[in-house]
This record gives C-alpha cells, structure tokens and sequence, in this order.
C-alpha cells in the first residue's frame, strides 16, 4: 500500500455524512449510497466504514465487514425491487481493475440486464 493510496477518500466523508448524501444503509461496519453517476437504473455503492484502500490490502480482520457488504447487498437489492431479475455486484483493484476511488466499494448494478461478460 503506498501512502497516498491510504489518504482518506470523499467516501470517508460520506461515512461521517460530512457531505450531503443521501444513505441508503449504514451500520457499524458498512454505508451504501447511491452512485453519483450511475451506470444502470440502480447503482449502489456499498463500502466498508473502515479505509481499506484497495482488495489488495484486505486483511483477515475484514472479513466480518466485508461479508457485510454482501447480505447489505441482498437486502437493498430486494428493496429496489431488482433481486428476483438479478443484478451484478462488482469490485475493482487498481489500475487495470478501473478502480478511481481508493476506498474499497462493491458496486450493485441492475435494474435492467447488464449485459454478459465479454472477453477483452
Ligand atoms: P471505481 O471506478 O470502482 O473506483 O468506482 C468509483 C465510483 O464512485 C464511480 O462509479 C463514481 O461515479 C462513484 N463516485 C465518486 N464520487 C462519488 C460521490 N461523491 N458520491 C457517490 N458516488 C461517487
């Protein structure tokens, strides 16, 4: 991990609701919001309340939180409506990952198909 991929993110200031976001969840371990530019009819963004900058620096003592993300993920993708269709669940590493935000984040995508995973 380098140091300034350990810099906080805007994300931690969503956590501390320093900015004005609209919180979709948040408990102890975990906040989901929506994302501001989103990629589907639903895209939600759920994200450990601790900073963990990137997959690559995910520890065994994250595992309670990062299990988290997934049944936060079931329970708000049946609130939209979007579990019975399905939808996608997404987190990127690094550059070739596409990753922009440094602060680990599972993307929920649905609301419509998303289409097929392709080859590069
Ligand atoms: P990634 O490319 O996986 O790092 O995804 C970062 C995501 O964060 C992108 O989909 C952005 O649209 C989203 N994002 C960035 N800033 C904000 C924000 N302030 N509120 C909500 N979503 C954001």
């Amino acid at each position: 991990m380098t140091e300034q991929k350990a810099e906080e993110t805007i994300f931690s200031k969503i956590i501390r609701q320093e900015i004005p976001t609209e919180l979709l969840y948040q408990d102890e371990l975990v906040t989901a919001f929506r994302d501001i530019s989103p990629k589907a009819k639903t895209h939600i963004l759920i994200i450990p309340n601790k900073l963990i900058p990137t997959v690559n620096d995910v520890t065994q003592d994250d595992e309670l939180a990062l299990g988290r993300l997934f049944t936060v993920a079931k329970k708000l993708a049946a609130q939209e409506g979007i579990d019975e269709d399905g939808y996608r669940l997404i987190m990127n590493c690094n550059r070739h990952g596409g990753q922009e935000v440094y602060h680990i984040h599972m993307h929920l995508l649905g609301g419509q198909p998303v289409g097929p995973l392709v080859a590069l």
